[in-house]
Formats: structure tokens, C-alpha cells, sequence
């Protein structure tokens, strides 16, 4: 599946002809935002994707770690298509099947008991926040509704999650930002202990800090937060949207410390691609967020549905799981043998299952530039860290390749 050829790839008569009339007009109308590279990709099968002039690359960013299942897995092709001549969008007004099939498996993999369904991950953080103001109101605490949260941290872009995100470089110029947030040293139970005060309503954490440069929490932290939580009152919101869904090896990442969080927020993975995101949270929680309390009109939108529901039950087959940990484990060791042959240029190989990243001690943009020429696809996360985010299903040959991209690309 993931070697097939796309048929009938264009062809152009410059060999970057079509990518350059593309990214022309993309300067001239699209928001100059983003920091793209400079290649506009038309399709994708697996963990191979074409450019608009036919070139192929392997993709092992896989969409910013949302195609967990690879580009246009033909199972979530099938469903999208038959929900497509189906029914598209009938709101939260009325009820609907495939929101209903995905509450149940997600709260089933999870242990918690609630879903509710939005667009992103942003707004799957939102959630979590607007829960935990709310549940500290109905126990009384009108008090509490300060989050602490991370250094290096990220939540999201809207107003209220960029505050959260424990980066300043993505507050500046946005001031005043929404009040009610503080950022304690990642790792650091001390720091966490000593900042909660009588305002404090929830931690939000992640598993490992994605965006922050592939960043695991030391080994019992999540366990110690969940304990500290309990002693204190406070809500344990793990922020799942770059670790959930299969990517680390477990369903979601705080099952590797055996531990139930108040709330959690998804997104990425959850619709191989299709924008979707969900906030699950306990019984009890679920309590507070009445009828006029919180929605979204697109959230479980049915397209996006079927796709998460292929995803869901993909993912929670143990073997899946057991090939994302053993590729992760073969991953890292290829990646530290590169280390030792360039022990100069390779700081530390990090990351969990199909997380990964490898921390330089330059700056990762002209590596990434570098492997994109040769024919690979990866991006940075923090200033120094290449990060990969491949597809559940990469083949061990397609791991080797992609690093021996790597290593050419650092050795210049
Ligand atoms: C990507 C990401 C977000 C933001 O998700 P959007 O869909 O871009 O709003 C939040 N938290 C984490 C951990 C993420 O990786």
C-alpha cells in the first residue's frame, strides 16, 4: 500500500514548473503567515507523497502528525466516500450516528465517560479550559480558575490557548492576554507544587511536548501530577492532541503511567487528516458543561466522524500498537548510530513510538531544506530539533531510508 504509484502523476515542461506558478500566486494571495516549503503537494498514498511537477518524496512529518493511518488509507477513503452521498452536516440539533459510534469507542479506549466533539485542536483545549472554570464554580470554588501549565509548552492559537502555551515568542504583540494562566518549568513537580495557590483550578499537560521540540515528561510525572491533583482538588487536563491516537505506542500516552486524567484533549490523528477534534472527560466533570454551556456547529461533523471512527478502531488493535512501539525502539537505535558517527552534530535522538526527534546543535531549518531536496519530508519543532511524525505504518525500509537521508543531509 504504501509503494504504490499514484497513476497518472502530471507531467510539465520544466521540471519545476507547475511548484513555481503555484507558490507565485500563493505569495500573492495567501496570508504570509506560515514559513512554507517551497513545494506544493498534489497527492499522497501512504508515507509517499507527489509534488505538482510529479516529484516523489517520503513523507515521514505525515501531515504534522494527523495521517497516523498514512495518506489516503483506503479504509477511511471507503468510509469517507459512503458518508459523503450520504449525509454531510446536520448539526448538534439532532443526533447522528457516526458522532454517537465515535463517543462510544473513544470513551471506551479512554476510561472516561463523556465526548464532545469540535473542529481542532485549539478548540479541543477550550474546552478543557472552559470545564475546568466550570466544575471549580459548581464545587464551590468561584476562587480557582488559574491552569498551570508548562514552559515550552503548546496549546493552540486561539486567545486563551496561546496564553496557555508556555512560549513567549507567541504571546508578543497579542497583549492583553486573557488572565488566569502560569507557566512552571516542564518536569518539575517541585515548581508545580509550589505555584499551585488558592486561584489554581487545573494543571493541562503534555504527555510529550510536540511543537516544543519532542520533549518526554520525566518517567512517574504525569503519576505525581495526577496524585497532587487529587491532594489538592485541582483538575488533571492532559493535552493528548499530538500524543494521542496510537502515536506513542498506548491509545493515548498518559496510559503508559497508568493514570486517569479529569479531561482530555484530542485532534491530530484523530481524523487521519479529516479536521476534527474532542474533548473526553469523567462523569463527573461532564457534569458541569449543561445544555447553553459550550458547542460547536461543525463539531462531529459526519465526514470527519466516519473518518475518526476507522481511526479509533485501528488503533485500538494491540498489534498496531505493538508495531508503533517496536518502530519507534528501531527508529531510535538507527537514528543513535547516526549520532555516534556524528557525535558533533547530533545533540540527543528522543521521542516515543512514531514521535520522534533529533536535537542538533545548529539550527534545524537548512537540514530540513537539505532533506527535502533529496527527497524527504520532516520539519522542525523548537529551533534545533527535526521532528518526525511518520505514519503508523512505515515500513522499516522507508525508516532506513529516511535516515540515511538524514545523514547525508547533515553531513552537508
Ligand atoms: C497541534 C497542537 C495543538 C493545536 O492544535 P490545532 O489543531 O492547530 O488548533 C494543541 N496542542 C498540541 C499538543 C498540539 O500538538
Amino acid at each position: 500500500m504504501t509503494t504504490a504509484k499514484p497513476d497518472a502523476v502530471p507531467q510539465s515542461a520544466s521540471p519545476t514548473a507547475k511548484n513555481e506558478q503555484w507558490i507565485e500566486k500563493a505569495k500573492a494571495h495567501l496570508l504570509q503567515n506560515y514559513k512554507q516549503q517551497p513545494i506544493v503537494i498534489e497527492r499522497g498514498l501512504g508515507s509517499r507523497v507527489w509534488d505538482a511537477d510529479g516529484r516523489e518524496y517520503l513523507d515521514l512529518l505525515g501531515g504534522i502528525a494527523t495521517c497516523g493511518l498514512g495518506h489516503c488509507h483506503p479504509e477511511v477513503v471507503v468510509a469517507v466516500k459512503a458518508q459523503l452521498e450520504k449525509l454531510w452536516h446536520i448539526s448538534n440539533v439532532f443526533y447522528s450516528e457516526p458522532q454517537i459510534e465515535l463517543a462510544a469507542r473513544l470513551t471506551a479506549a479512554s476510561g472516561l465517560q463523556r465526548a464532545f466533539f469540535c473542529n481542532s485542536g485549539a478548540e479541543a483545549n477550550e474546552a478543557l479550559i472552559k470545564l475546568a472554570r466550570k466544575v471549580q464554580k459548581d464545587r464551590g470554588n468561584k476562587d480557582r480558575y488559574e491552569v498551570i501549565t508548562f514552559q515550552n509548552s503548546f496549546h493552540g492559537r486561539t486567545l486563551a490557548t496561546v496564553t496557555a502555551t508556555g512560549q513567549a515568542k507567541y504571546h508578543q504583540g497579542f497583549e492583553p492576554l486573557p488572565a488566569g494562566f502560569t507557566h512552571v518549568p516542564y518536569g518539575d513537580l517541585d515548581a508545580v507544587r509550589e505555584a499551585v495557590g488558592p486561584h489554581t483550578a487545573a494543571i493541562l499537560v503534555e504527555p510529550i511536548q510536540g511543537e516544543g521540540g519532542v520533549r518526554s515528561a520525566p518517567p512517574g510525572f504525569l503519576k505525581a501530577l495526577r496524585a497532587l491533583c487529587d491532594e489538592q482538588g485541582l483538575l488533571l487536563l492532559v493535552d493528548e492532541i499530538q500524543t494521542g491516537m496510537g502515536r506513542t505506542g498506548k491509545v493515548f500516552a498518559y496510559q503508559h503511567e497508568d493514570i486517569l486524567p479529569d479531561a482530555i484533549s484530542l485532534a491530530k490523528s484523530l481524523g487521519n487528516g479529516m479536521p476534527i477534534g474532542a474533548m473526553l472527560c469523567t462523569e463527573e466533570a461532564g457534569k458541569s458543561l449543561v445544555p447553553g454551556t459550550h458547542g460547536s456547529t461543525f463539531g462531529g461533523n459526519l465526514i470527519a466522524a466516519v473518518a475518526a471512527n476507522v481511526v479509533v478502531r485501528k488503533v485500538t488493535e494491540p498489534q498496531l500498537l505493538r508495531d508503533v512501539t517496536q518502530k519507534g525502539e528501531y527508529f531510535l537505535a538507527r537514528a543513535r548510530e547516526i549520532q555516534s558517527r556524528l557525535p558533533t552534530v547530533i545533540k540527543e535522538a528522543r521521542g516515543r513510538g512514531m514521535l520522534l526527534g533529533l536535537e542538533l546543535f545548529q539550527d534545524a531549518a537548512p537540514v530540513i531544506a537539505k532533506c527535502r531536496e533529496l527527497g524527504l519530508l520532516v520539519n522542525a519543532a523548537g529551533e534545533k530539533t527535526v521532528r518526525f511524525a511518520p505514519s503508523y505504518f512505515v515500513t522499516h525500509d522507508e525508516i532506513d531510508q529516511g535516515l540515511r537521508i538524514v545523514e547525508r543531509a547533515l553531513k552537508g
